[in-house]
């Protein structure tokens, strides 16, 4: 089986303190077929705090910053690692909606081999991985997600990155963490139209591997979503495991695989210059 890990962080995420050299001989150890760095970028927090007046809703700002760092440092070891390792170039980059002129400079930066479209928070609110949900009705927690995958869908029709990055973040959170049972079958109609608008454009999805080493225990999104992207006409899926950690990296992404295969994919996508190269599973 050719595996891939092309969703993890390093040193150069403000929630990861990985050194990416070992991560890279990590990466070569298990003989990975291809191998991302996809530091976060935060498209609504790429200027320092001082740049968005009135607004103190986040933690974290500067993410330019991180962006720069993490590109340089890749690039460069790209060029060390060759003929060793397929090293890609990669940014998780975040809430494109919320300022779509950021990530036109993202997404055209030559460097960059992948782009991963994440959705993190909704305008104006946290995290989903900082909301109190012990605090909400079960109707605004829906209201709540039902908000999210509407995000989702405007992301997915501006369409812009190469895979949509860990569709139903969101229930890592509420169902994982929170334990509230979410049902977002209702939102089936809403999660189609995303797909319709990523085939069309010839972008992909992942299937991202964190949720099944977290309390969550499935893949984000599931084999049912899979099956969806896939009936629908779906050609590209990313696998990764979101590593922040060297030892997380590779994790459970054979698992991914088989949701794959499960689904009707026999090859993956990673990507090169922003061009799907498909390696057989
Ligand atoms: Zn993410
Ligand atoms: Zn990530």
């Amino acid at each position: 089986m050719n595996l891939i890990d092309c969703h993890t962080h390093t040193q150069f995420s403000v929630d990861s303190d990985a050194d990416i050299n070992q991560m890279i001989e990590k990466a070569c150890d298990i003989e990975l077929a291809a191998y991302a760095v996809t530091d976060h970028c935060e498209c609504n927090r790429w200027y320092s705090k001082e740049h968005y007046t009135g607004d103190d809703t986040y933690q974290y700002y500067d993410f330019g910053t991180d962006f720069e760092n993490s590109v340089s440092a890749v690039t460069r070891l790209k060029e060390k690692y060759s003929g060793r390792l397929n090293l890609i170039c990669g940014v998780e980059m975040g809430q494109a909606t919320h300022d779509f002129d950021i990530a036109e400079k993202i997404i055209s930066d030559s460097r960059v081999d992948f782009v991963i479209g994440s959705m993190h928070q909704l305008p104006k609110t946290e995290d989903f991985a900082f909301l109190e949900y012990d605090k909400m009705s079960l109707e605004e927690i829906y209201d709540l997600a039902e908000r999210y995958f509407l995000e989702i869908s405007k992301l997915c029709k501006w369409g812009k990155f190469d895979v949509l990055g860990h569709l139903t973040y969101n229930l890592r959170y509420i169902k994982g963490i929170g334990g509230i049972d979410l049902d977002i079958s209702r939102f089936d109609e809403i999660i189609a139209d995303s797909f319709k608008a990523i085939i069309e454009k010839g972008k992909g999805i992942e299937i991202n591997t964190s949720g099944f080493r977290q309390k969550y225990g499935d893949a984000f999104p599931s084999l049912k979503y899979v099956k969806l992207f896939r009936e629908l006409g779906g050609e590209i899926i990313s696998i990764g495991s979101d590593a922040h950690c060297v030892e997380d990296l590779g994790k459970n992404i054979k698992d991914g695989a088989e949701i794959a295969l499960e689904a009707g994919f026999n090859y993956v996508c990673c990507f090169k210059e922003r061009k799907p190269d498909f390696i057989k599973i």
